[in-house]
C-alpha cells in the first residue's frame, strides 16, 4: 500500500527542516518495507508570491485528499515582511486557520517530554527536571469561548464588551474519545481540566467526559481545575499522562507545558479531525532570524512525522524507531545550535542524517 503525503514546506526555515523529515520517512519506508508518495503544495508568503493568496482552493484540494499532511512553517519577519503589507485575510498565517477549519481539525496533540539530555534546559527545580516527563496536552481547537460571538456595546453610558463560551456535547465526547483513544496508546490516564466550580460549560465538560470514560475501563480518568493544572504543571509534571482541556485553557496550558521542556525547536504537534488523516506540524514558527542558515533544529518536524506515522498511519513500531533514533542521537551527545549549551553543534541536515543513520527494526 503507499501512502499518500502532502508536504507544506512554507517559509523561513519550513523547507529545511519539512526536506529532513521526508527523508527520515523515505528511510522508514526502506527499514519496514512501506511506500511513501509525497506531493509539495505551497502555502503562506510563497503562495502569495506565486498566486496572491496565501492557499489556493487547488492546494487545500490535495491536501483534504491525502493520508495526512505535514507542515514546516508559514510567515516572515511581521515587522518588514511584504507579507503583512495585505489585507489580514490574506496573510499568510490565514492559511494556517484555512487549512485547519476546511480539514475539520477540531483536536490539537501537543506532547511535551523532558528528555534527560536536555535536563539542563529545563527551567523547573532540579528534582522535577531530574525525575523528567512525558505528557500530551489534548486541546479542543474549534469551540468555546474563541468561537462564540464577539461584541463591544454601550451600556448604561460605558462601553461593555461580550465573549460568548458555547459547548455542544458533541463538541466534548468527540475529543474526549480522542484523549481516551491516545491514553490507551500511552500509561492509560486522562486528566480532563476545566473550570467546573464556575462554568455550566466546564459542568456538562464533566458529565460528557464521565460518560465516555464508561466506554474505557483501562484508562484512568481524574479531573482538574485549570488554575490547580497551571500550577502542577510547574511543581510535578510528571504526574500527568494526557490532559484533556476546552480551547483557551488548551492554548495557555500548551504554552506553558512546552515552555517547561526548554526548548522550542524539538516540540511537535498533530491537529486531528473525525477520520484518520491530520496536519503535523512543530509548534515552532519559521524563525526567519534564522532561515537559509542550515542551522534549524528539524527534531521538532522528524518527530511531527512520527506522530503522522503513529495516528495517520497507525504505524506505531515505525514511529517508536524514530522516536528511539532521536533519544539515541540526543544521547551520543549531538545538538543543534539552539540546544548546543557548549557543545560544538551540528548543521540541520546533519542532525537528520544522524536520525536516519540510527532508524532500524
Ligand atoms: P519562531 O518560533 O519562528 O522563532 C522564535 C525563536 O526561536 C527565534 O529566535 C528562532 O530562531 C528560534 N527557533 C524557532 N524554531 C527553531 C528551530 N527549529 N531551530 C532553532 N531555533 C528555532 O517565532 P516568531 O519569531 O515569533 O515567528 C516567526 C514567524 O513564524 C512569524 O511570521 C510567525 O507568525 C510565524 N509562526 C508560524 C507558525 C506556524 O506556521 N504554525 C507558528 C508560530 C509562528
Amino acid at each position: 500500500m503507499e501512502y499518500r503525503i502532502v508536504c507544506i514546506p512554507g517559509d523561513g526555515i519550513g523547507p529545511e527542516i519539512v526536506a529532513e523529515a521526508v527523508k527520515v520517512l523515505q528511510k522508514v519506508g526502506e527499514v519496514f518495507g512501506h511506500s511513501f508518495a509525497f506531493e509539495d503544495i505551497l502555502m503562506g508568503g510563497c503562495s502569495l508570491d506565486v498566486h496572491g493568496v496565501p492557499l489556493t482552493d487547488e492546494a487545500l484540494a490535495k491536501a483534504q485528499a491525502a493520508d495526512a499532511v505535514l507542515l514546516g512553517a508559514v510567515g516572515g519577519n511581521v515587522g518588514t515582511s511584504r507579507w503583512y503589507q495585505v489585507a489580514p485575510n490574506l496573510r499568510p498565517e490565514a492559511a494556517l486557520l484555512r487549512i485547519r477549519k476546511e480539514m475539520g481539525l477540531f483536536a490539537n496533540i501537543r506532547p511535551a517530554s523532558l528528555y534527560p539530555e536536555l535536563a539542563s534546559a529545563c527551567p523547573l527545580k532540579a528534582e522535577a527536571a531530574e525525575r523528567g516527563f512525558d505528557l500530551v496536552m489534548m486541546r479542543e481547537l474549534t469551540g468555546g469561548v474563541y468561537f462564540g460571538e464577539h461584541s463591544t456595546s454601550e451600556e448604561n453610558g460605558e462601553r461593555v464588551a461580550k465573549d460568548v463560551m458555547t459547548y455542544s456535547e458533541t463538541e466534548i465526547r468527540r475529543i474526549a474519545v480522542k484523549a481516551f483513544e491516545i491514553a490507551r496508546k500511552r500509561r492509560g490516564k486522562v486528566t480532563s481540566v476545566d473550570k467546573a466550580n464556575v462554568l455550566d460549560t466546564s459542568r456538562l465538560w464533566r458529565k460528557v467526559v464521565e460518560d465516555v470514560a464508561k466506554d474505557y475501563p483501562d484508562v484512568t480518568l481524574e479531573h482538574m481545575l485549570v488554575d490547580n493544572c497551571a500550577m502542577q504543571l510547574v511543581r510535578d509534571p510528571a504526574q500527568f499522562d494526557v490532559i484533556l482541556t476546552e480551547n483557551m485553557f488548551g492554548d495557555i496550558l500548551s504554552d506553558e507545558a512546552s515552555m517547561v521542556t526548554g526548548s522550542i525547536g524539538m516540540l511537535p504537534s498533530a491537529s486531528l479531525g473525525a477520520g484518520k488523516s491530520g496536519l503535523y506540524e512543530p509548534i515552532h514558527g519559521s524563525a526567519p532570524d534564522i532561515a537559509g542558515k542550515g542551522i534549524a533544529n528539524p527534531l521538532a518536524t522528524i518527530l511531527s512525522a512520527a506522530m503522522l506515522l503513529r495516528y495517520s498511519l497507525d504505524l506505531d513500531a515505525e514511529a517508536d524507531a524514530v522516536e528511539r533514533a532521536v533519544k539515541e542521537m540526543l544521547a551520543e551527545g549531538f545538538r543543534t545550535a539552539d540546544i548546543a549549551a557548549g557543545a560544538v553543534p551540528v548543521g540541520t541536515e546533519e542532525m537528520g542524517r544522524l536520525v536516519r543513520e540510527r532508524i532500524r527494526r
